[in-house]
């Protein structure tokens, strides 16, 4: 065969994966297909595909997250995680209901559309769930919708936490390959991971399912979990990259696609959903090519003077204001991307709590 008829093979290969993926009938090797762009070609095509499902389903621009990592203390032992419970050089702290609320004010004042509620596994909050829903039902005063990001939660904190005013559970499998799941988590059942999202959609809230990349999976890993997080009824998915920090036991390693690739495909593979960039990974810089390939959110935004830190990378990017609202709003002006508002994505939310209840009527 000579190089021009491989050449052709090729893209007729990519071309058939990529018209089964928009028809929703794509197998995992179409999907591993999209995951790998020959050339430079193949990949714009790919992010224009995706470009072009986000306009026609959010056309009215991106929204911006408010990070508010309020506890990082955590009962696990998550294998790539810096606030794992053994890792003696992360900072924990606890904020109080008081620095919360001012936080969250602040970053309302600032332009953000959703408070996302973040902490590892705190005892203090599982224990005594009332400390949770205490901030809860004060952040819901905020007329600003509310996500919360705890860790996994019993059904009945979960219906607590849905009566508080949460709107949203985000709770990440990081992968659903079992096996490579057992080793990031050890101790945590995959099931009982995948069944709290469950039932927070059965108690009328959406949900979000995230994959982390660069943990030791190979290409059918990703497209097993990227058809897994499509299958769900989640009305937000996301891809995050590993990045080793100190105290983590994981090495860094190359993955085997671009974060920016996995983007394109979720959004190839989940057109109505919500689709983060996240400013946590390499600031600014890390959020440019997600939003190329149809992100249409912007998350990990944080105050620079909060006191709070990140996950990924628990520290750039805060102190110099670069994740700031202001800082984000401005770089999306100026790269010509149209900033959201907080009443569409409550039409958003509205309309997809409708849908998830006549679905499970
Ligand atoms: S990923 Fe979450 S649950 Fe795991 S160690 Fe980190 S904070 Fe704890």
């Amino acid at each position: 065969m000579t190089s021009s008829e491989l050449k052709t093979q090729t893209t007729e290969n990519f071309e058939t994966a990529l018209t089964n993926t928009l028809n929703n009938e794509y197998t995992v090797e179409d999907l591993m297909r999209l995951l790998k762009p020959q050339d430079k070609k193949e990949e714009k095509k790919l992010y224009r595909e995706a470009r072009k499902l986000r306009q026609k389903n959010f056309p009215n621009g991106i929204y911006l997250y408010g990070f508010v990592y309020f506890s990082t203390n955590c009962r696990n032992n998550c294998r790539f995680c810096y606030y794992r419970k053994n890792n003696k050089h992360s900072e924990r702290y606890r904020k109080t209901k008081k620095e919360i609320t001012k936080i969250s004010k602040k970053f309302i004042e600032e332009g953000v559309h959703l408070l996302d509620l973040t902490s590892g596994e705190d005892p203090y909050y599982h224990n005594e769930f009332n400390r949770f829903t205490d901030i809860i039902n004060e952040i819901k005063k905020l007329n600003t919708p509310t996500m919360i990001s705890p860790g996994v939660l019993t059904p009945k904190q979960i219906k607590k936490a849905r009566e508080a005013g949460a709107d949203w559970y985000a709770l990440y499998q990081e992968t659903h390959s079992k096996e490579l799941y057992q080793k990031l988590r050890p101790n945590q059942p995959y099931k009982q991971r995948y069944n709290a999202r469950k039932n927070a959609q059965k108690h009328g809230l959406l949900t979000e399912d995230g994959m982390l990349l660069g943990i030791g999976e190979n290409l059918k890993n990703i497209a097993k979990t990227i058809k897994e997080m499509s299958k769900q009824q989640t009305s937000q998915v996301r891809c995050m990259k590993y990045v080793k920090q100190k105290g983590i036991p994981i090495p860094p390693q190359k993955p085997p696609t671009k974060y920016s690739t996995v983007t394109a495909v979720l959004r190839l593979t989940n057109p109505n959903k919500l689709i983060p960039a996240s400013l946590d990974i390499n600031g600014l810089k890390g959020i440019q090519k997600p939003l190329k390939a149809g992100a249409n959110v912007v998350t990990s935004l944080v105050i620079s003077d909060s006191g709070l830190k990140g996950v990924a990378q628990h520290e750039y990017g805060i102190n110099t204001g670069e994740r700031s609202p202001k800082n984000v709003i401005k770089y999306l002006k100026q790269n010509n991307y149209k900033i959201n508002t907080k009443n569409n994505l409550k039409k958003y939310i509205k309309q997809n709590k409708n849908r998830n209840r006549n679905k499970e009527r």
